[in-house]
């Protein structure tokens, strides 16, 4: 039986764990938390993320690597033994770790993305200003999160605190997008270069977090272009993994956002809605197992329960309806589990999501 070794013990890593139970593949993971949601599906080494030690122990319990979320010190992965394969590469953690590297990136590969600029002072984000027009946001090149590192700047006036807020340098400033809808475009790639991809999804942040998702996405045709777009990046990256692509839709065209290397929220839905899982898929690329089939088994979307589960849980439960509490400390902002929705019907769905959505708000 092959032993997969994650960084990180999250929901990621939870129901990576849970999807390996299914494929016979176990799970250990290294994560210093006290409580992480993966301890109910492996064992964890309970050790900073680039513990030497932490590492050594991972790398002795396991056939390969890899991590589920994307702010892992790329240094940590070099101390891993030279001969453990780790996916997704090592690269593409280091594309996606820095904002100005990811959009160069999708620029090289001519994916269309907003306007952008480095800024390291206040008179960069003038001249920013000056090309990108405003509003702009500006945003930390690194270790930015569901909206954290993130300030629209309306006017001049704003310019210094922005900046200040931001922590003075290491910025990049984007043209605002008013966007009709963002999507994202999800996709596995093996270690053989097998490619598989999950219907576009749309999705609704609040607050720049995640908060409703909807698969497939009404935008067919758009379904190409996106599939062309994150093609081109597995196939640069020479990606293993599951990989998310988040692009803004505008005037019917696709500006890239961001990618995430590895397996994403806005693919939650997948476990129920689709015949083959995002995680599953995710562990079944990295082994080097054929990718399974992601047709959809319905009309699928997923709301997020962030902060709070509400106490009464009936309409969380009813029929067509899939709860996943990830086992976590309430906390204003955190993402405490998610419920997905199946239906044959469009309309049901989101009738569903409506009702879920009003309860979550009562
Ligand atoms: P990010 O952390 O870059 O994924 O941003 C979180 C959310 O903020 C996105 O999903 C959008 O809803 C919003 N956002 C980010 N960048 C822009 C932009 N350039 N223009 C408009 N909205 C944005």
């Amino acid at each position: 039986m092959a032993t997969v070794g994650i960084i990180g013990a999250g929901q990621l890593g939870q129901m990576l764990g849970i999807a390996g139970r299914h494929l016979g593949i176990d799970c250990v993971f290294l994560d210093p938390a006290e409580n992480p949601p993966a301890r109910g599906v492996g064992e964890v080494i309970r050790l900073p993320f680039d513990s030497a030690e932490g590492l050594a122990q991972l790398a002795e319990r396991c056939d390969v690597v890899t991590y589920e979320f994307e702010n892992v010190p790329v240094d940590a992965l070099s101390k891993l033994p030279a001969d453990l394969p780790v996916y997704p590469p090592p690269a593409a953690l280091r594309n996606a770790q820095d904002r100005l590297m990811e959009k160069t990136l999708f620029c090289s590969l001519d994916i269309p993305v907003p306007g952008f600029r480095a800024v390291d002072s206040v008179a960069d984000l003038e001249a920013a200003a000056g090309v990108l027009g405003l509003p702009l946001v500006l945003k930390t090149r690194r270790l930015g999160y569901d909206g954290k590192g993130q300030q629209v700047v309306r006017g001049t006036h704003e310019m210094g605190d922005a900046i200040a807020a931001l922590g003075g340098k290491q910025l990049i400033a984007e043209q605002w997008v008013a966007f009709d809808r963002e999507v994202s475009a999800i996709g596995a790639r093996s270690v053989s270069g097998e490619i598989a991809w999950y219907p576009l999804t749309e999705n609704v942040h609040a607050g720049g977090i995640l908060s409703t998702s909807r698969a497939p996405a009404d935008a067919e045709a758009l379904e190409d272009v996106a599939r062309a777009y994150l093609e081109r990046l597995l196939e640069r990256l020479d990606y293993v993994g599951v990989l998310a692509l988040e692009l803004f839709v505008t005037g019917g065209r696709l500006l890239a956002n961001e990618f995430a290397p590895r397996v994403h929220n806005s693919g939650h839905w997948t476990i129920e809605g689709s015949r083959t899982s995002q995680f599953e898929n995710h562990l079944r690329a990295i082994l080097d197992m054929p990718l399974g089939d992601t047709g959809m088994q319905g009309q699928a979307g997923m709301v997020n329960l962030i902060g709070r589960i509400p106490a009464n849980r009936v309409p969380f439960e009813g029929r067509n309806r899939h709860l996943h509490d990830y086992g976590k400390e309430p906390r204003p902002g955190r993402k405490l589990g998610h419920v997905t929705v199946v239906t044959r019907d469009p309309h049901e769905r989101d009738r569903v999501l409506k009702e879920l959505a009003n309860h979550l708000n009562s």
